[in-house]
Order: structure tokens, then C-alpha cells, then sequence
């Protein structure tokens, strides 16, 4: 049988849809921090804001330039956290050269309460916390929460397998789910015999950045697939954008999988958006 296909577009615009009453009332801003002209994340930039049109939402793309300096960069971090009109930013990575290696030190200096990536200890402490205090979880897990609970997939007792562990990714949507009551395993590069757990998922999320890394025999029948995955690849000298599944021989054995494009990526934008009225709404009754 051919598995159901969890899109990812249909999801975000379902969650989008039901947010823009909140943005007519509450009227927040999001602000992009874009330093230097890495394609990407132009293209990444470029769905946030045709999200924010979506809704309706402020936006303003703050562009600098390829040799901007750390202290310019903090300025500008300092500068949108004292104003009072901006509800959320983030602060576009990878940052070109050796910018990127100051990453935490910029995350840290963002307001807990504007943090809208969540990508801050802060947020991402309290989500250790339980359900209640996710209220800024990072985007990409928050969008995979909403994405299974669009399609109703219940996650309680359900052993879910996690490949890769990254701060933004795979191990916070392990912690979202551990409040879920999923069983949860976090793989990652040094796991040994990567196939005999990940044969044991009933639900598998594949975080890596590896093309082709998860095949057929690597999962069991029925399995649900969510592909965080985005890799360039050529296809016939085509470029192509394809997820860490073998998308052939793995939707063989599946009974529901994300595609790619299409799947994941669509609902990260869509919960850095809830993310930022989330945000206003705090901000509003006082709260971090
Ligand atoms: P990362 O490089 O920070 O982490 C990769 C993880 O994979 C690491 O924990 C590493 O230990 C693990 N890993 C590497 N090789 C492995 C192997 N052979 N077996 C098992 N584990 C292995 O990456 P990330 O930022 O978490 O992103 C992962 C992928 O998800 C990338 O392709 C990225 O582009 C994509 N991504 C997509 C979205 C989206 O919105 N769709 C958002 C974020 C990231």
C-alpha cells in the first residue's frame, strides 16, 4: 500500500490560516538579521516573509554586509532587543567566515522574550521543563510537533527513533516528545549498528544532512517517516533537493512519510511565525 504523504504545505497553511486573527489583533513584528549573501539563506528568508504576508504579519529584512563585524552584529542585537515595536528576530546562520564561530555568544545576547528561533538556553531549558513551558520551543521541532499532530499520529508510548543530535533539531524535538510520552533513542555518528535501531522505530525522524543515509532495510513495515533532511544533490545533472531517506525504498515500507521538499521545511517557517505572535502574546501579559 502506498503511505499516506504528510504534507508539510497543507499543515503550514492550516496553522497559518488559524493564526491570522491573532496577527490583526495582536499586530507583531518579525525581524531577519541577514549578514553576507549565502543563496540559501536568502531562500529561507524568502519563505519567512512570503509566510509573514500570509498572515499579514510586520515584517523587515535587515541586510549587512559580508564584512560586518562581530561588534556591529552585537549593535544591531542590542538595538532590536530595546525596541519596543520589534516582538521577535533572528539572526539568519550560518554567518559568513569566522562570524559564525561567535553564533552563541550572538544567540546569547538576544532577549529571551524576542527569541523567536528559540534556539537560547533559556527557551530551550524550560522546554526540559514539561508541555506548559515549551512557549518558544526552536523552530524546526515545533513545526514537526504540529506537523504530527495535524495528521493526528500519536506519539504516547510510541518508540521514536531520532537520527542526529544537534542543538536546533534532534535533540530538542527528543525532549518535545520524551513531554509527549514517547519513547525516544537519539542516534547520532558514533552509533553503533545505526540499522538494528532504527529498525525498531515506530516512528523515525532523520536529522542529518546525509542524502540516501536511510534505506528500506534500515526501517520496519508501518513505520512513520518524518525527513528533516535537506540535501543538494544532481539528479541526471539536475540539481536536486532530497531528504536523508531513500524516499523509493523506504515510502515501500512506510505507512505515512514527509516528502522533500514539501514536508518539514514548510512547517519550520510556519512555527517561527506562531513562535512570534507566541512571543507578542507574552510580551503582552508580562510574561518570559
Ligand atoms: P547538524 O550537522 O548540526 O547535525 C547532524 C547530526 O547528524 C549530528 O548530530 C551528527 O552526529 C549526526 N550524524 C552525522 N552523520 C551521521 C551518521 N552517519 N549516522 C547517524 N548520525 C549522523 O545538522 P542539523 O542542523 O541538525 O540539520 C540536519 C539536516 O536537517 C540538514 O540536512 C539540514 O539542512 C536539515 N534541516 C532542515 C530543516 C527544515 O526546516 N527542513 C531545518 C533544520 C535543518
Amino acid at each position: 500500500m502506498l503511505p499516506k504523504i504528510l504534507s508539510g504545505r497543507e499543515a503550514a497553511d492550516a496553522l497559518l490560516a488559524s493564526l491570522k486573527p491573532k496577527v490583526k489583533k495582536l499586530n507583531p513584528k518579525l525581524v531577519v538579521v541577514q549578514v553576507g549573501d549565502d543563496p540559501a539563506s536568502s531562500s529561507y528568508i524568502k519563505q519567512k516573509f512570503k509566510s509573514c504576508e500570509a498572515v499579514g504579519m510586520r515584517s523587515e529584512h535587515i541586510h549587512l554586509p559580508e564584512n560586518t563585524t562581530l561588534a556591529t552584529l552585537m549593535e544591531t542585537v542590542t538595538k532590536l532587543n530595546a525596541d519596543a515595536d520589534v516582538t521577535g528576530f533572528i539572526v539568519q546562520v550560518p554567518l559568513p567566515g569566522t562570524l559564525n564561530d561567535a553564533v552563541p555568544q550572538i544567540v546569547k545576547a538576544i532577549d529571551p522574550k524576542k527569541d523567536i528561533d528559540g534556539f537560547g538556553a533559556y527557551n530551550l531549558g524550560k522546554m526540559f521543563l514539561s508541555t506548559k513551558f515549551e512557549h518558544l520551543p526552536p523552530a524546526t521541532p515545533g513545526g514537526i510537533i504540529i506537523l504530527l499532530e495535524h495528521y493526528r499520529i500519536p506519539v504516547e508510548g510510541k518508540h521514536v527513533v531520532v537520527v542526529g543530535r544537534s542543538n536546533t533539531v534532534g535533540k530538542p524535538i527528543a525532549v518535545m516528545l520524551l513531554n509527549r510520552d514517547a519513547t525516544v533513542t537519539v542516534c547520532h555518528r558514533h552509533t553503533k549498528n545505526l540499522a538494528e535501531i532504527t529498525r525498531q522505530a515506530d516512528i523515525l525522524i532523520a536529522a542529518v544532512g546525509k542524502a540516501g543515509l536511510i534505506t528500506g532495510d534500515m526501517v520496519k513495515d508501518g513505520v512513520v517517516v518524518i525527513d528533516v533532511g535537506m540535501n543538494k544533490i544532481e539528479r541526471g545533472k539536475l540539481p536536486a533537493l532530497v531528504g536523508d531517506c531513500d524516499f523509493d525504498t523506504v515510502s515501500a515500507k512506510a505507512s505515512a512519510i514527509t516528502p522533500v521538499p514539501g514536508g518539514v521545511g514548510p512547517m519550520t517557517v510556519a512555527s517561527l511565525i506562531r513562535n512570534c505572535i507566541r512571543a507578542k502574546e507574552r510580551q503582552i501579559a508580562g510574561g518570559k
